[in-house]
């Protein structure tokens, strides 16, 4: 039984000779391959300019500094995501104050966010959770109306579209990022995208060592070594040329699940609505009311036994101990999130899986799960 991991690089010779031609030059950082990386995300974006950086967080964390965010701001964020869209909110101390999430979308419920506005409030980070853009349209007017700044971390929706938008164009500035488990990658790697000169230039500046592009010793600002190697950026530009085959082969995979799993009284499946394109990161199911809270965890490890690859996306990040040591958040603080949290379930999910491979872990799902309910009568 050969296992079936969670997610996996799509990388073929293209990627392969790329990476192998940068390193046949003596030009291993700052070169012609990021330049070029950086317009090809630009014009996905729709965006004037983009910064290729180390990281996504890398991204975020220049994307606090140039929004100007400083100690004692309230910038709203969501408890339900990869932590680092909070924690590039801490590292300029600002103040993350989570709002609670819409349960379709999984993104910032927009009620609980314009409840959350204080005199205090200076920014938002935007997620489009899953690559699901919905709300994100919403989210940039609330922005506009409060002369808020918000930052988009689109760090998981790369080639996704709210309506005739694409993802990374809302808002001051979005952020991708290019780990291997997104849906294109260069081993580390992110990109900030605006359209903002001043807050581009300051992006160039603090992922050089805040240099402003005179002498290579003349530092303006406290920067950073944010620099994405062109050995990355090669990857990227190769990956770019295939963009559209990756997306495709993740949604074949998406959708091949989805009709699997349709009609499962066992899980309940992402919801899209009509005008968004969803860009698929990861394909999570919920599971149903009939299992208790507990069982999710019980269900990666028996899946996992089965070489089914499996994750719990995402823990609450207000209650991760440093968040809960450093605020005091408890469990019920942010409900819905809670809820949605202890029920998740992220199935091996990339472009290249087989119809097959699906299939199997639909049926050793459908199996793992009916096992369980085997025996406890009165939930069944
Ligand atoms: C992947 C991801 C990031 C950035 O990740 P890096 O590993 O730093 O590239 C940021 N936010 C979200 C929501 C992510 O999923």
């Amino acid at each position: 039984m050969i296992p079936i991991p969670l997610s996996r690089p799509d990388i073929t010779q293209r990627e392969i000779d790329a990476v192998v031609d940068v390193l046949h030059t003596d030009t291993l950082s700052i070169g012609p391959k990021a330049v070029e990386f950086e317009q090809q995300c630009a014009k996905l974006a729709g965006r004037r300019h983009a910064i290729a950086v180390s990281s996504g967080t890398a991204g975020l964390h220049c994307a606090m500094l140039a929004a100007g965010f400083k100690p004692g701001d309230e910038i709203i964020t969501t408890p339900f995501s990869f932590v680092a869209s909070a924690n590039c909110i801490l590292y300029v101390d600002a103040k993350p104050v989570f709002v609670d999430i819409d349960p379709i979308t999984l993104n910032l419920d927009l009620d609980k966010v314009n409840a959350a506005i204080t005199p205090k409030t200076r920014g938002i980070v935007g997620v489009e959770v899953f690559g699901h853009p919905g709300g994100m349209p919403e989210l940039e007017q609330i922005a506009q109306r409060h002369d808020l700044v918000l930052i988009e971390d689109a760090c998981e929706g790369f080639g996704g579209h709210a309506g005739k938008r694409a993802i990374g164009s809302f808002g001051r500035a979005g952020v991708f990022a290019f780990y291997p488990n997104k849906q294109i990658t260069t081993g580390e790697g992110g990109m900030i995208v605006t359209d903002d000169d001043a807050f581009a230039a300051t992006c160039r500046s603090l992922r050089n060592q805040g240099r402003d592009g005179m002498a290579w010793l003349a530092h303006q600002r406290l920067g950073y070594n944010y620099r994405l190697s062109e050995i990355s950026a090669a990857l990227g530009v190769a990956q770019m040329h295939r963009l559209e085959e990756i997306l495709e082969g993740r949604r074949r995979v998406a959708h091949h699940y989805m009709d699997r799993l349709m009609t499962s009284r066992f899980v309940t499946l992402p919801t899209l609505t009509t005008d968004d394109v969803m860009s698929w990161f990861v394909f999570v199911v919920r599971l149903s009311d009939l299992f208790a809270p507990g069982d999710r965890d019980a269900v990666m490890n028996m899946l996992r036994e089965q070489g089914i690859g499996c994750n719990n996306y995402f823990p609450p990040i207000h209650l991760q101990p440093y968040m809960v040591e450093k605020f005091g958040y408890k469990t019920g603080d942010f409900p819905v999130c809670e809820y949605v949290s202890a029920r998740t379930l992220a199935l091996p999910f990339f472009s290249r899986m087989s119809g097959k491979q699906v299939d199997r872990v639909c049926s050793t799902l459908e199996k793992t799960l009916e096992k369980l309910l085997v025996g406890r009568k009165g939930r069944f």
